[in-house]
């Protein structure tokens, strides 16, 4: 059973949205040189605007599907999530594992993973910045936590050559 939800178009306006929020479909290439170019200019401080920017944009989706169609428990939620993020051609979501406490997530296959790595080859540090953001826009959305005691973040990445993406998600 699929809990994914499509977009919204409005042909009048040539607006989508989802959740009540804007959607703007990019390839693999406009995903990795936008993240790139963070990288480049922010250097240090790019991984967390870019979980935060992550997380931010999830949860403010999630929840505003959340308001239109309440799930019937967060593991429902964390499901239509996963959905979500699959439908979007993100991945698929493995959050079996994941909890009101947080927990491990993993991604097969990753858009910015393989994104990366089919433009650039291997990088020395995992690349999922909105991947992880996204799992802690999750965690918040489905147990109604605030945004600030999640943390997200990526132990191993395809893109610095492990053999999967995988997430630590924990709720402090
Ligand atoms: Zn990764």
């Amino acid at each position: 059973m699929s809990f994914h939800q499509a977009p919204k178009a409005d042909l009048e306006r040539g607006v989508s949205t989802l959740g009540g929020r804007r959607l703007v479909f990019h390839c693999h290439h406009y995903n990795v040189f936008l993240q790139r170019t963070i990288e480049d200019a922010l250097q240090e401080r790019a991984p967390g605007l870019l979980v935060a920017a992550g997380m931010e944009a999830a949860r403010a989706m999630l929840q505003g599907l959340e308001a239109e169609a309440a799930s019937a428990s967060p593991a429902e939620a964390l499901r239509r999530a996963a959905d979500t993020f699959a439908a979007q051609g993100f991945g698929r979501l493995d959050v079996g594992l994941l909890g009101a406490g947080g927990g491990e997530v993993t991604v097969a296959p990753s858009h910015y993973a393989v994104g990366w790595v089919s433009r650039w080859g291997k990088r020395p540090t995992p690349a999922c910045f909105f991947v992880a953001g996204f799992l802690g826009g999750v965690v918040a959305a489905a147990y109604r936590l605030a945004p600030e005691r999640i943390t997200s973040r990526e132990c191993t990445c395809v893109a610095a050559g492990d053999e999967r993406c995988s997430f630590r998600v924990e709720v402090w």
